[in-house]
């Protein structure tokens, strides 16, 4: 298969980026924007005590079939770190760590928030980042089409990019291709850069409902169907598949 050749911006082309990249379908899709765009992308995880490992486990199987998509990001394509951050699920009672219903809290949050997590995620990838000579951070925040999460928004991750750089006295970049993008616009940016092949892989290959349910398969993928993130993915992808 060969990729769509994106122009590389300029100043990319000998950087090393670091993509935070948990499986699902917003981390895969731009991973797959990283490895269109810098000499050398690696990728980590975290483990923080999540209800389902289904996710943990669609990173590999993802990884694998990205490398054999283009012969171009299997050269790219660099090591995978996984980072315990258990420590994290036992200070934040969330849906996604316990056993709770999803409901919405007083402040307006879903209780499927926890609390700070993308603060404490780019703080110890920019940690790893520094020690693996990577001067760029990607992760698939957004906010467009998204719970209200504070830790996603454009401000507070501009904000951790100069404190980022600040402290470490070295630049640190944080990359977000998909923050005004909704998720009709994500499966599009999918078939950009890997055409319908690369769309099917993010499909059948990712996962990205809460429930943990990798069983049911609908044309938008695997999933329960029901909570939140199973309706955000379906909806996307209806107003995508539509437009083909
Ligand atoms: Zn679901």
């Amino acid at each position: 298969m060969s990729t769509t050749s994106m122009h590389r911006p300029a100043g990319t082309a000998d950087q090393k980026a670091l993509v935070l990249f948990s499986g699902g379908q917003d981390s895969t899709t731009c991973l797959a924007w990283a490895l269109a765009r810098y000499k050398t992308v690696e990728t980590v995880g975290f483990d923080y005590g999540q209800r389902h490992s289904v996710e943990l486990e669609c990173r590999t199987k993802v990884l694998e079939k990205l490398r054999a998509f283009s012969s171009d990001w299997d050269t790219r394509l660099g090591e995978d770190f996984m980072l315990d951050m258990r420590s994290l699920g036992t200070i934040s009672d969330c849906s996604l760590t316990k056993e709770k219903e999803i409901e919405w809290e007083a402040n307006g949050l879903p209780n499927t928030f926890v609390p700070a997590r993308n603060l404490l995620f780019f703080t110890y990838a920019a940690a790893l980042a520094y020690r693996r000579g990577a001067t760029v951070l990607v992760g698939g925040m957004c906010e467009t089409d998204y719970s209200g999460y504070p830790d996603c928004r454009d401000n507070t991750l501009k904000s951790l990019q100069v404190s980022l750089s600040l402290g470490l006295d070295s630049p640190m970049v944080i990359e977000t291709p998909l923050m005004w993008l909704d998720k009709a616009q994500t499966w599009q940016l999918a078939h950009d850069l890997g055409g319908d092949e690369l769309v099917n892989l993010v499909r059948f290959d990712t996962h990205t409902c809460y429930m943990g349910d990798h069983t049911h398969r609908h044309d938008w993928g695997y999933g329960c169907g029901q909570c939140p993130a199973c309706k955000l993915r379906q909806a996307g992808w209806d107003e995508f598949s539509n437009q083909m």
